[in-house]
């Protein structure tokens, strides 16, 4: 047997580590060798949770390196998590590679990056590793990150990424209109902030996508077929469920709470709202109250994801009486098995942040949306589902940028009340689901990729089992 041996590197965030966790499993249950790498910060949270994995595969192995921040140093702080870790992880994995490579049979023969870990690119090209990037978020982000040369040709913005214009752009026909004032970078912080993700994540992005032997993306072509038709190069893999493939999901950086599950089964069909954020969003109390006393106000059970943590909504109390009156109807757990519940029967609604992996899960499995993005491509994703699959609504704020308890309350019953979204939702589920069947495009797109990465070590020697 020939030796393959795929280092995967990961940004540090769990919307990161889920879906590229997928790949590297698809590529050890290929047979496959795998070194996982991520920071020392993720990688213990990951090894805390770790236990509850079954079934990874004896061929990979995890590793870490450090992000370049002080311990106590906010993470999800990313402008500043960015900057760090283009100016130290470079030569730290350059060092951890050719420790890897001193090894007989295990030499490094092909690096899977992360989109948002353009340096490693450089890394690759340095080493001559043949090198593919993932899309963990939409091919329609890539295509605009591929697409910076001609926002800044065209004066759409400035050479800091600050828009220029303030009209609407679409790069490809069945693309969303996009407003320059919510490209992804412009929605991180502040605008030093925004100017710092450009030139880190986006600038660093566009490189390694153009430097790329291969792009691969946890998308459907059928859900995007204007943005892979913009940059064939992209390539569909998706959507990369663990449930397609494996017994469950690995990646996790908090236990999750499988109670729901139960309770989930105690509710009538489609009856349930399903509320998470993802793993950024963070709400101040005010906010916070409306979203509960609009939760209470739809008078249907809800499940709400309320993470634990260091930040967001963790230190909040709810208010006096709160849980008392919501009783059994409400469930609250601090971290959900996300695609389990998005599969179960009960779940009729999905409030959502609209991250990329939730679009995706929340498609995979028939749930219509009420949207709200927090930040970064969340906006984006969000006009997929509510303007191109009309598969769900959005949350509107009010003049003081709040969403109030009514807002919730109303579109909760539209949602429910309107069939149209839950047929959308059906008909979009059915395309994308017939795109990982064996044959179709994203299940050929992944065999494709497998079988390029064995190419790759055609001329290495045989090890001696
Ligand atoms: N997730 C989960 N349990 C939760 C909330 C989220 O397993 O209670 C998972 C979800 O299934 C998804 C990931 O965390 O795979 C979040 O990724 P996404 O891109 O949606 O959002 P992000 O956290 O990156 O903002």
């Amino acid at each position: 047997m020939k030796n393959y041996h795929v280092l995967v590197i990961a940004y540090p965030g769990q919307g990161h580590v889920i879906p590229l966790m997928d790949v590297a499993r698809c590529l050890t249950s290929n047979g496959l060798k795998v070194t996982f790498v991520t920071t020392e910060a993720i990688h213990k949270r990951l090894m805390c949770a770790w236990s509850e994995i079954d079934d990874t595969n004896d061929l990979m192995q995890m590793v870490s390196i450090p992000d370049g921040m002080q311990p106590r140093d906010d993470r999800d702080d990313m402008a500043k998590l960015f900057q760090t870790m283009s100016q130290l992880m470079p030569s730290k994995l350059e060092k951890l590679i050719e420790d890897i490579n001193k090894a007989n049979n295990e030499k490094i023969t092909c690096i899977v990056a992360d989109y948002c870990m353009g340096w490693v690119s450089r890394v690759a090209k340095k080493m001559s590793i043949r090198q593919a990037t993932f899309c963990s978020g939409s091919a329609a982000l890539l295509a605009l990150i591929m697409s910076v040369q001609k926002l800044l040709d065209d004066q759409v913005i400035d050479r800091d990424g600050v828009p220029l214009k303030y009209q609407m752009v679409q790069l490809s026909k069945s693309m969303p209109l996009m407003d320059p004032a919510k490209f992804t970078w412009e929605c991180i912080g502040d605008s030093k902030a925004s100017k710092i993700m450009f030139n880190h994540a986006i600038l660093q992005g566009k490189e390694a996508a153009e430097a790329a032997d291969r792009i691969i993306c946890n998308s459907a072509m059928e859900l995007e077929p204007g943005a892979f038709a913009l940059f064939p190069k992209i390539l569909p893999i998706g959507p990369l469920l663990a449930s397609n493939k494996f017994r469950k999901q690995a990646g996790h950086f908090w236990s999750e709470d499988a109670t729901c599950l139960e309770w989930l089964d105690q509710q009538p069909v489609s009856s349930v709202i399903y509320v998470a954020f993802g793993s950024y969003t963070i709400f101040d109390k005010n906010q916070f109250e409306e979203l509960a006393l609009g939760l209470e106000l739809t008078n249907k059970p809800f499940l709400w994801v309320v993470r634990l943590g260091t930040s967001g909504s963790t230190e909040y109390v709810y208010s006096s009486g709160y849980v008392e009156r919501v009783g059994t109807r409400g469930k609250m757990v601090s971290w959900a098995p996300q695609q389990d519940v998005l599969n179960h029967p009960s779940v009729g609604c999905f409030i959502s942040h609209c991250g990329w992996n939730s679009t995706m899960e929340g498609v995979s499995n028939g749930v219509p949306f009420l949207c709200w993005p927090y930040f970064a491509d969340q906006f984006l994703n969000a006009s997929y589902i509510c303007d191109i699959w009309k598969t769900g609504l959005g949350l509107n704020k009010d003049d003081t940028g709040i969403v109030t308890r009514l807002e919730i309350k109303r579109k909760v019953e539209e949602l429910f009340s309107n069939d149209i979204f839950k047929q959308n939702e059906l008909h979009v589920k059915e395309k994308t689901m017939d795109s990982v069947r064996e044959g179709y495009s994203s299940d050929k797109n992944l065999s494709d990729f497998i079988d390029w990465v064995k190419k790759g070590n055609e001329n290495a020697p045989a090890s001696e089992n």
